[in-house]
């Protein structure tokens, strides 16, 4: 929540944050739960399906406060903290809804340079275009004590930058992962495991547990191999006869397209209407619409989240109500935001040194200098610089301590 945000409230009855503040705000469940939008009454279980063709916004104050009452709740957990603003006028912040689906798409191709074993073409191709990126590994903490991958989260400013400079055929390829193996490559414990989940006989020799095994899932089945990357898709069988084998499973030109589409579709909410990439409310939910049926039959349905499902069915309200939604977001004060914690770090004591002024005024002192600069159009004078040694000659220090 921020002060801009209270600002258009309390002009307009408009809100706009991103998706938890609103959670609290509004009195509903996050985003994971079974009725997680914050507009209509979609389920988790129909958040994959669109070829739903609209989910008009139906929660209101009144719903609120009579499922409440009755304890049949829809997603309402708590009474709404602000009444007065109406659900049709809380509108979806494209920052966030840029930043939390590139993070995603990211994400996704971070996992499958990790399954192709490909980390370092992937930090390669990021440091080609100039965004600092590396990867780590810390202590899990589970039994096994098995150790995690972890990567750097991009920033906003890097994230528009990936999605639309990343080559991903220089990252991934084309080809069946690694990870399938056949069953008979598992290692006697790993073949135990499997056959104790699976509530059958774990005992014997490896070439019997792997018969029996083959048995249960049947000739030719493939095995995943239980990788350690933190977004490991969860399935552990796949049924690769051997025509099948040979079939990409991953289609990387269609995902660079899909990278692409989206670029347009999120500079379609920032261009001013009649401009060249401006896109009208109904162009807007089509092709939102077709962008999602692909990121579906491109990646995984478990991917599908609710920024998507807003993106689809949301946003094209809003776009048709107010013509242009980027002013009527957080981007501004999140600038801000992070402007003053440059300055914080950069520019300010951090409460320390011999003048004690507050670090706030500290930041709203150099702003207001910053922009007297800029309204005046100053130039700089350049300072001459004196050397000053802190070095104290040997006789000084001698007199200081004897006197
Ligand atoms: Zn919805």
């Amino acid at each position: 929540m921020n002060l801009f945000s209270f600002f258009i409230l309390l002009k307009y009855r408009i809100l706009a944050c991103d998706w938890k503040a609103l959670t609290i705000l509004k009195g509903i469940n996050s985003a994971n739960s079974q009725f997680f939008c914050l507009w209509c009454y979609c389920q988790k279980s129909q958040i994959c399906d669109f070829s739903i063709p609209s989910w008009d916004i139906k929660r209101s104050s009144k719903d609120q406060a009579h499922e409440l009452r009755n304890g049949s709740r829809r997603g309402y957990i708590k009474s709404d903290l602000l009444p007065f603003i109406d659900y049709k006028n809380i509108v979806p912040d494209d920052l966030h809804l840029r930043i939390r689906i590139s993070l995603k798409l990211f994400n996704q191709i971070v996992t499958w340079a990790i399954d192709q074993k490909n980390e370092e073409r992937l930090e390669v191709e990021m440091k080609r275009i100039g965004v600092s990126f590396h990867f780590w590994e810390e202590q899990g903490d589970d039994k096994s004590n098995a150790s995690v991958k972890k990567w750097s989260q991009p920033s906003g400013d890097d994230l528009k930058f990936i999605i639309t400079k990343t080559q991903l055929r220089n990252i991934i390829d084309d080809r069946q992962d690694r990870h399938l193996v056949n069953v008979a490559s598992l290692s006697v414990v790993q073949l135990r495991d499997e056959l104790r989940n699976m509530g059958l006989d774990c005992k014997g020799k490896k070439a019997e547990l792997v018969s029996r095994l083959e048995q249960t899932l049947g000739r030719g089945v493939k095995v995943r191999a239980k990788a350690r990357s933190r977004l490991q898709v969860n399935f552990q069988f796949h049924d690769c006869d051997d025509d099948k084998d040979n079939r990409p499973t991953l289609d990387v030109d269609g995902l660079q397209e899909l990278w692409i589409e989206f670029d347009d579709l999120m500079e379609a909410l920032r261009a001013l209407p009649q401009t060249e990439k401006y896109m009208e409310s109904n162009e807007f939910h089509l092709k939102a619409k077709a962008w999602a049926s692909k990121f579906r039959k491109l990646t995984f349905d478990e991917d599908v989240t609710p920024y998507i499902h807003t993106m689809v069915y949301h946003v094209p309200y809003f776009l048709k109500r107010f013509g242009f939604i980027h002013d009527i977001g957080v981007s501004q004060v999140e600038r801000k935001n992070y402007d003053h914690r440059q300055a914080y770090f950069g520019s300010t004591n951090r409460s320390g040194g011999k003048v004690k002024k507050k670090v706030s005024l500290q930041i709203l002192q150099r702003e207001n200098r910053m922009l007297y600069i800029a309204r005046e159009k100053l130039l700089r004078e350049k300072r001459s610089y004196k050397k000053v040694s802190h070095v104290i000659p040997y006789s000084q220090w001698i007199d200081r301590i004897s006197n």
